[in-house]
């Protein structure tokens, strides 16, 4: 029996022939991956189907999105937070398939939802705590919707959580046409103040300015920092959202205005630093603060899904001004799953990476 050969839960000893169709609908397809590596480690196969818990709703995903989460723990370099799902997938759009004891009556069987998730979105089915659901905007599909909830929710928080952006503040932007990248530029403008980028390419940069930057740079081919300030007349920059890190840290101190907030949330580049950081900092009292959205409690992430859903749900909707957009750069069906790391593997991709669930 499969399940039994699996040792997964769901299994009951003795129901091998009395139950084949209940266990048949009990089953889902998920990506998953028996030992960290590379992207051909990834396939799809069946798995228990997940039942929703106090509080918690069951959603049939139509679409989920990639992560560069994703990436590190298929590597396994980021494993999941305790409790969740080690199926891949931080986002998920679908319907409301059932509901858990408890649930406050927020939501209804069919509701057309989006999550933030500790994992799991990469599967047929996921559970997820209902304070973790936003409605999807008005005319936008499932394949737009997933590619909002992780890198809109992060950029949101460390912009307005973490950095507590202030109108007319200049903002620079690391991977500007990053899945995070567009969003933060976009939330910088909502916040009326002025979002800058680099990107490795010109064709990521016009997508920032595409987004809404007031300013890119490439930062292979440049020296950023002496870009930027010339770009705010010497004064530098408020805000510093960096994923990258390690290669970056001189020029960013470089061009950190007086009393700057330097905000690290990704190490793309690695963390390792050679010089003086320290005396750098002191001389602008410059601030460095450090965030992971995964890791946060239950109560912090609803706060911070209520507050985006709140604030800038509603600008996603036609018709508003400013006007909110996710970027897709691409979809793969769930089975293209390797593929579809591959592309972020290689930074190709200007926008969010959409996984489709079979119909
Ligand atoms: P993404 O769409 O895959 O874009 C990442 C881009 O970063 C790449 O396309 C590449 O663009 C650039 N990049 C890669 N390596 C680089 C390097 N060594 N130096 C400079 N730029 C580099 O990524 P994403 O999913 O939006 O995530 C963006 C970052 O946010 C990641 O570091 C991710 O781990 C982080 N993140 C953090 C949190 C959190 O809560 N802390 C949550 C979500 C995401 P170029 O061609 O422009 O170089």
């Amino acid at each position: 029996d499969y399940f039994r050969e699996k040792g997964q839960a769901g299994f009951v000893p003795g129901t091998e022939n009395v139950l084949p169709s209940l266990q048949e609908k009990e089953k889902m397809l998920a990506v998953c991956f028996d030992c960290p590596g590379g992207p051909e480690n990834l396939y799809v196969k069946e798995v228990m189907k997940p039942h929703p818990e106090e509080g918690e709703v069951l959603v049939k995903v139509s679409a989920s999105a990639l992560n560069r989460a994703d990436l590190l723990q298929r590597r396994g370099k980021y494993p999941p937070p305790k409790g969740a799902s080690d199926i891949l997938g931080l986002e998920a759009a679908g319907s409301v398939a059932g509901l858990g004891p408890g649930c406050k009556g927020r939501w209804k069987t069919g509701d057309a939802v989006m999550a933030l998730l500790s994992g799991g979105g990469q599967a047929e089915y996921v559970t997820v705590p209902e304070g973790y659901l936003m409605p999807i905007p008005n005319d936008m599909t499932f394949i737009q919707a997933a590619a909002i909830p992780e890198a809109w929710l992060t950029a949101f928080q460390l912009l307005h959580f973490v950095g507590k952006i202030q109108k007319g503040e200049r903002v620079l932007i690391h991977a500007g046409a990053s899945g995070v990248g567009i969003a933060a530029i976009q939330l910088v403008k909502l916040a009326k103040a002025i979002p800058i980028v680099t990107a490795g390419t010109q064709e990521k940069l016009k997508a920032a300015a595409n987004a809404g930057a007031a300013a890119g740079f490439n930062y292979k081919n440049e020296d950023f920092s002496e870009k930027v300030l010339a770009f705010t007349q010497g004064s530098g920059v408020d805000i510093i959202l960096d994923c990258v890190g390690g290669s970056h840290w001189e020029k960013n101190l470089n061009c950190l205005s007086t009393d700057g907030r330097w905000i690290i949330y990704g190490l793309l580049s690695g963390g390792e630093v050679h010089g003086d950081l320290l005396a750098g900092l002191l001389s602008k009292r410059a601030s460095i603060q450090t965030s992971l959205l995964r890791s946060r409690d239950k109560e912090y992430k609803e706060r911070l899904v209520k507050a985006f859903t709140e604030d800038a749900l509603p600008y996603f909707s036609g018709g508003t001004s400013p006007h909110l957009q996710p970027v897709v750069d691409s979809v793969y069906p769930l089975h293209e799953i390797a593929e579809a790391h591959r592309i972020m593997e290689e930074n190709k991709n200007i926008g969010k990476i959409v996984i489709e669930m079979p119909a």
